[in-house]
């Protein structure tokens, strides 16, 4: 299924996104809650950062209206992996998510963003709908929804690293946008309220993303929580799961 990059989407959606499913996740879903966001967090076996999230704070973090997708078992680079590794990887942490959940699993996400044609092919083969990268600076969900962009991570960045992001998508596009339209001096608040209010303007989608590790290892819980108050409760605006995303722009 392809969707025209140019497709005009109604009322604007606010999604977020939090990967590798640290124990911190259960504050993030009652934080997400409180100010009426939304969103998928992607959930590997091994851990990025200990202690990972049980089985039963999972199914906790789940009845509190957030999506578990998956983000395969070891959390490896799927780029060069290869098809058939790539697929073990992609169809064990699936199948061990919906055995915890009780429901299918239909988002996923690449590490590290990092993807090639046969990680793809991996993730299709294996019946997942959705597949997001960590492409930023967009306010679509861009034409493959096995290639879904983001807005932001919410991460302040030094440009150094913004560039080295760039490069290792190979974003040109994203590049241009970052170094013109959306200001490469903005800081993070900058960058995103940039980005949410050409998303409200034009009807696009602002996806936030990022990692509850990231916020406990860099203090940026109260930076998140101010941001998540300053974007909530829009008029209009949807505030959806990944996968509600995806539906909603399938179906305007
Ligand atoms: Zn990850």
């Amino acid at each position: 299924m392809l969707i025209p990059s140019t497709v005009r989407l109604g009322r604007p959606i606010v999604t977020t996104s939090w990967d590798d499913g640290h124990a911190s996740d259960l504050r993030l879903a009652e934080l997400l809650g409180r100010y009426g966001f939304r969103g998928t967090f992607y959930v590997p076996f091994r851990a990025v950062r200990e202690p990972l999230l049980t089985p039963a704070q999972l199914r906790e973090v789940a009845k509190s209206g957030i999506e578990i997708g998956g983000h395969t078992l070891t959390h490896p680079s799927m780029k060069g992996l290869g098809l058939e590794r790539s697929r073990q990887e992609v169809r064990e942490s699936k199948q061990r998510l919906e055995d915890i959940l009780g429901r299918p699993v239909t988002s996923f996400c690449y590490p590290n963003g990092d993807l090639d044609a046969e990680a793809r092919e991996a993730v299709r083969q294996e019946g997942y709908s959705l597949a997001r990268t960590t492409v930023n600076l967009r306010t679509s969900v861009g034409g493959d929804p096995l290639r879904m962009p983001t807005s932001l991570q919410f991460y302040p960045h030094s440009a150094y690293k913004r560039l080295r992001i760039f490069g290792r998508n190979r974003d040109v596009p994203g590049l241009l946008r970052w170094a013109t339209g959306h200001g490469c001096r903005a800081g993070l608040d900058g960058l995103i309220d940039s980005l949410f209010n050409h998303a409200m303007r034009n009807g696009g989608v602002f996806h936030l993303w990022g990692h509850s590790w990231e916020l406990d290892r860099f203090e940026l819980w109260g930076p998140l929580e101010r941001t998540l108050e300053r974007l909530s409760g829009r008029a209009g605006v949807r505030y959806l799961t990944n996968a509600e995303t995806l539906e909603a722009v399938s179906k305007p």
